[in-house]
């Protein structure tokens, strides 16, 4: 597999190497350099095979021949451990849930192919992996790397910004795993990481590598549920497939758009984030002005400045597509609360991410479409928010519950690269 990097195409780099750089050169995105299209033959076949099978498939498709086909399938199996099920919802719209992996979040999926897809390509290489988390990815990549061999993981997240329960789910774990909460909002995380990255000395130093929604690995493991989600479907229901995804810094989106590059029919989508509305905007007015990030109820789609967003634009221009087409909405924390109880009317539990994406569905959906939004985590994983919108109490499965209870092991920082890259350094093996 080719890459190349969306700022300077010169630079050109394998699988092997995007997996663990991460970014290139100016803080590059890598994209690939072919998109694979399967006939609607191959889709047809595709849709027939089990989950794993299919998924490595696919996977192997852009990968090529980096990782063969027995090992492909090893490290699908290692990373799919759950299943990724539509429900239905109402007569003309479905939900796929993405939160039965072992953080309840979609990014499961991705977290967890990358943390197996690095340790193949890297063989014996020391590698610390630096990421910034607005809440799920941390969780993930923790769990996914979580007492994984010459692997070391540092995860910055805003502190006070995400949930408690999110906070316990991967700042508890010990080990390979060090958490720091950044006295700032989920931005300055960001940018802290990009700092980190811009910095060759301490890059070599520590080997540093990325893990959060700009990897392409996780992009390229997302792909595979919406595969999955449409096998599941009726031809009726195939026949104009609209999906709503709720998007922070798109990296969701991306691997949906790129799901429908390779031949899986999907009429159109819709973008839907919170008050953090850059996209919707910019789609609206042509103009790119991101506003200050906005703490919401959906705080995993607290981001103003989507990472992603390179990648989308490029898929539109190398298809031909239209960005007007995307469908796109923002949708307030008012009106996602009354949706979360609307949902339950109808006997759907749901939470502010997902509720999101069924508002924008609902309210652009037309006659004759069948529609599906991403359920990206599980009620219990925001569980003081549900239980305040619906008034009563929801039970946190067992994952969370023994989490609940350990302390948390947190280092504590100001929005200084000097006091991080310090501390970067002084990490022992
Ligand atoms: C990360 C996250 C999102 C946003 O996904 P992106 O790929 O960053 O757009 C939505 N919902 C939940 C629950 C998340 O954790």
């Amino acid at each position: 597999m080719k890459l190349y990097n969306l700022k300077d195409h010169s630079e050109q780099v394998s699988f092997a190497q995007a997996v663990q750089q991460g970014l290139g050169k100016g803080q590059g995105l890598f994209f690939p350099e072919q998109l694979p299209k399967f006939s609607a033959q191959e889709i047809e076949a595709l849709l027939k095979m089990d989950f794993i099978t299919r998924s490595a498939k696919i996977l192997s498709a852009f990968i090529g021949n980096e990782i063969n086909d027995n090992d492909m399938h090893r490290l699908v199996q290692n990373a799919f451990q759950f299943p990724a099920p539509v429900k239905s919802v109402e007569d003309d719209i479905g939900s796929l849930e993405l939160y039965h992996g072992p953080t309840l979040a979609f990014k499961d999926f991705g977290g967890r192919f990358m943390a197996q897809a690095l340790v193949q390509v890297a063989a014996d290489k020391k590698i610390t992996i630096l990421t910034a988390t607005s809440g799920d990815t941390g969780a993930a990549v923790a769990h996914a790397f979580y007492h994984l061999p010459n692997i070391r993981v540092v995860i910055l997240y805003p502190e006070g910004k995400i949930s408690p329960l999110q906070e316990k789910l991967f700042c508890t774990l010990g080990d390979n795993i060090h958490t720091i909460a950044i006295q700032s909002d989920f931005d300055a995380c960001q940018a802290l990481v990009k700092k980190a990255f811009d910095d060759e000395e301490l890059k070599t130093t520590i080997g540093l590598n990325s893990a959060n929604s700009i990897n392409i690995s996780r992009l390229l493991a997302q792909i595979c549920y919406y595969f999955e989600a449409y096998a599941q479907l009726t031809a009726k229901q195939r026949e104009q497939l609209v999906i709503s995804v709720p998007s922070g810094n798109f990296g969701d989106l991306t691997a949906g758009l790129l799901a429908k590059t390779m031949g899986l029919p999907i009429k159109r989508f819709i973008a839907a984030t919170n008050a953090n509305d850059t996209v919707p905007r910019y789609l609206e007015t042509g103009k790119w002005e991101p506003h200050k990030t906005v703490a919401t109820l959906s705080n995993a789609m607290d981001v103003s400045q989507p990472n992603n967003w390179p990648r989308i634009e490029e898929i539109y221009q190398r298809e031909g597509w239209v960005l007007k087409s995307l469908g796109h909405a923002a949708v307030s924390d008012e009106v996602s609360v009354k949706t979360v109880q609307e949902l339950d009317k109808k006997g759907y539990l749901s939470e502010p991410h997902g509720a999101i994406a069924y508002r924008a569905l609902r309210d652009q959906l037309q006659e004759g479409e069948y529609g599906l939004f991403l359920g990206t985590a599980h009620p219990a994983k925001f569980k003081e928010v549900v239980e305040d919108i619906l008034g009563r109490s929801i039970s946190l499965p067992s994952a969370l519950a023994e989490r609940a209870e350990m302390p948390l092991l947190s280092h504590y920082m100001p929005d200084d690269f000097t006091k991080l890259r310090d501390f970067l350094i002084s990490l022992t093996w």
